[in-house]
């Protein structure tokens, strides 16, 4: 099943001489529960692209559809309730909040969203959170009191607890060793497989980009490799 439909999409930054085509006249589509990667030179647009992909950057042309939904026919406001609810988005800096716990860190969507919350669901989110996290017994360190990264899985789960229709992760592991690398890239895959959790990850790193269903290639804004590596299993 087809999660979500990129139609010809660019974005073109300033103006006359100085104007840029980050994204020129890029189309896929992606499927539900499918790991994609990203791969592709410096400046080549990945990191615009996956912007569009999360409702965060208006393409300049070209349409992206998820789950049906045209997600730039939307006003302002319905794009913000769709960037909380249907998007998570991972980067490589894990942007926590430096005066609120681990705990407060991985449930402020939830409640920026300003949603009825059902404690009893977000408690059971929490708790398998937690053990998959390896965070058990740190719910109430701040940021400054963890590691890098334990502070990115702690980006993940904060990602993942609106339970979104996509992750969206840019060079997430660009800032970690390789055990902490491969331990991020588990706790993903883990969300991939078991919650059929649709995942694009740009990355930089060769062993994540082959651990993937299929590898999409950029460069200059272009598409220039589409491979499948896997099937997405059902
Ligand atoms: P990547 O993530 O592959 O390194 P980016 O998507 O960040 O590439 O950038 C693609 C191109 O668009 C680059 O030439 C970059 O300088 C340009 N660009 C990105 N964001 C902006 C912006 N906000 N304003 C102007 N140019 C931009
Ligand atoms: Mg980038």
């Amino acid at each position: 099943m087809e999660l979500m439909q990129i139609q010809h999409l660019s974005k073109v930054y300033g103006q006359g001489e100085n104007q840029v085509r980050a994204v020129d006249d890029i189309s896929f589509t992606v499927e539900k529960g499918e790991f994609l990667a990203i791969i592709g030179p410096s400046g080549s647009g990945k990191s615009t692209l996956l912007h569009i992909l999360g409702g965060v950057d208006r393409p300049t042309s070209g349409k992206v559809f998820v789950d049906g939904q045209d997600v730039y026919a939307q006003n302002e406001d319905q794009l913000a309730i769709f960037r909380r609810r249907q998007v998570g988005l991972i980067y490589q800096f894990y942007n926590l909040i430096p005066v609120l716990n681990v705990v407060e860190n991985m449930t402020l969507p939830v409640l920026m969203d300003g949603r009825q919350v059902n404690q009893e669901r977000l408690e059971e989110l929490l708790d398998v959170l937690l053990d998959v996290l390896g965070l058990r017994g740190r719910e109430k360190h701040l940021p400054n009191q963890l590691s890098g990264g334990q502070q990115q899985r702690v980006s993940i789960g904060r990602a993942l607890m609106n339970a979104p229709a996509v992750v969206l992760a840019d060079e997430p592991t660009g800032n970690l060793d390789s055990k902490n690398s491969q331990e991020i890239v588990e706790l993903l895959k883990m969300s991939n497989k078991k919650y059929g959790q649709t995942l694009v990850i740009i990355t930089h790193d060769e062993n994540i980009a082959l651990q993937a269903h299929r590898v999409i290639a950029i460069e200059d804004g272009r598409i220039t490799r589409d491979e499948r590596i896997r099937e997405v299993l059902e």
